[in-house]
């Protein structure tokens, strides 16, 4: 598939080669500048080479990795050296470089726990949907239950109560009736028991669904921005796909990537780029409304949704946003020393042109990787 990528900055288009996608063609297609802005005429051949180069330098990075940790040669080590190495999995490079600080080399059994620990947490959005509906469900059915059954003992004892008002009359009553008032007595005492009791189950199930709705939302979440995450986003985008078809109004969007994070990560710290994400996050969080929505796709990756913009006023928004970020001085708190100007590269793609809207989300995405190869910090339309 090929298409025209418009740039912004430059004001004229042109029509470039599909490049491989993806998580590991971008992390190929981060070597392919290291900074420097890859010319227009370079063409198709020589962007193959240096993803060549990078490539093999994937494969060199790996293979020492494993060299160096003394790790076997096992499907599972060769997909955590992956992992560690190009970053894709954070929880996996997070526990690896924790290993590897304290104990300077990682061992057999210690990659094994962490693949285990790692796939325990592999539960997928879907499944926790599905698990928070059903326990959703489960509670309702339960409240429902607690209510019915509260009203009945309630009024079970009113009506026992009201038994032993008649019954109790001074004097009118002999040793059999005055037992029978006893017993009628304990179980009014026993029936106001379980209706507290009743009141306490219903304020428990209350308390669960609070807890219940905030899990959901903890669920949509991006823990660290606290922007809508990639779930989240992509109900958000079926709903306005849906609502742009009916309406035929446009529908527009974006796919924005940090440049060159991991070296900002490798200078700077974690901690740096993450507080990095949280004011990339912030700065387009500030530009979103009720028709802009932002989200974290993942990384340092951020999508947006346009609802009513062609693609041209989204184009102007991004960029818009992209200049701001590209002007800031930005400086490290801790330390306060400045850091290399942040830049952020983006795809937009229009909603309507594609077959369902994840397919005009990875339009947007193919745009913008080339905008990255095209020297980064720009903002490309891809069309059909
Ligand atoms: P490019 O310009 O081609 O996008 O290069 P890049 O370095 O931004 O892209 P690459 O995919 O090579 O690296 C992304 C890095 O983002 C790797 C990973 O360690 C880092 N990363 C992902 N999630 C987080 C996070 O939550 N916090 C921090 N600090 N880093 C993260
Ligand atoms: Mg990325
Ligand atoms: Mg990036």
């Amino acid at each position: 598939m090929g298409y025209e990528a418009t740039s912004i900055r430059a004001g004229h288009a042109k029509t470039v080669a599909a490049a491989p996608r993806g998580r590991l063609s971008q992390w190929l297609g981060g070597l392919l500048s290291n900074g420097q802005e890859v010319e227009e005429e370079a063409g198709v051949q020589p962007r193959f080479d240096r993803l060549e180069q990078r490539r093999a330098r994937l494969y060199q990075e790996i293979g020492e990795f494993m060299f160096a940790h003394d790790l076997d040669l096992t499907p599972l080590n060769f997909g955590l050296a992956y992992d560690y190495v190009t970053g894709n999995d954070r929880a996996i490079e997070q526990a690896v470089r924790a290993i590897i600080m304290e104990k300077g080399k990682l061992t057999n059994s210690q990659a094994e726990t962490i693949l285990a620990e790692a796939s325990q947490d592999e539960i997928t959005p879907e499944a926790m949907n599905e698990m928070l509906d059903s326990v959703e469900a489960n509670l309702g059915q339960l409240s429902d239950l607690v209510k019915m059954s509260q009203h009945e003992a309630n009024h079970y004892g009113d009506q026992l109560q009201a038994q032993v008002r008649d019954l109790a009359i001074p004097g009118k009553a002999g040793p059999v009736m005055s037992q029978l008032i006893a017993l009628t007595q304990s179980m009014i005492d026993k029936s106001r028991a379980v209706e507290a009791q009743m009141r306490e189950s219903q304020k428990q199930t209350r308390l669960l669904k609070k807890n219940l709705d905030h899990a959901r939302k903890v669920a949509e979440q991006d823990h660290l921005t606290g922007l809508p995450n990639r779930r989240a986003f992509e109900a958000i985008l079926r709903e306005a796909a849906a609502r742009a078809q009916a309406s035929g109004k446009a529908l527009s969007v974006a796919f924005c990537d940090i440049d060159h994070f991991k070296q900002i990560n490798d200078v700077h710290g974690h901690d740096v780029g993450d507080r990095i994400l949280k004011f990339v996050g912030k700065l387009l969080a500030d530009i979103s409304n009720d028709t802009c929505h932002v989200a974290r796709h993942g990384g340092e990756e951020f999508v947006m949704l346009f609802e009513g913009q062609s693609t041209k006023a989204a184009c102007e928004i991004v960029d818009a946003a992209r200049i701001d970020l590209s002007q800031r001085t930005l400086v490290n708190k801790t330390t306060g020393e400045r850091l290399d100007r942040v830049t952020f590269s983006a795809g937009i793609a229009n909603v309507a042109a594609y077959e369902d809207s994840r397919e005009a989300l990875r339009a947007a995405d193919a745009a913008m990787y080339d905008a990255k190869a095209d020297g980064r910090n720009r903002v490309y339309i891809a069309t059909v």
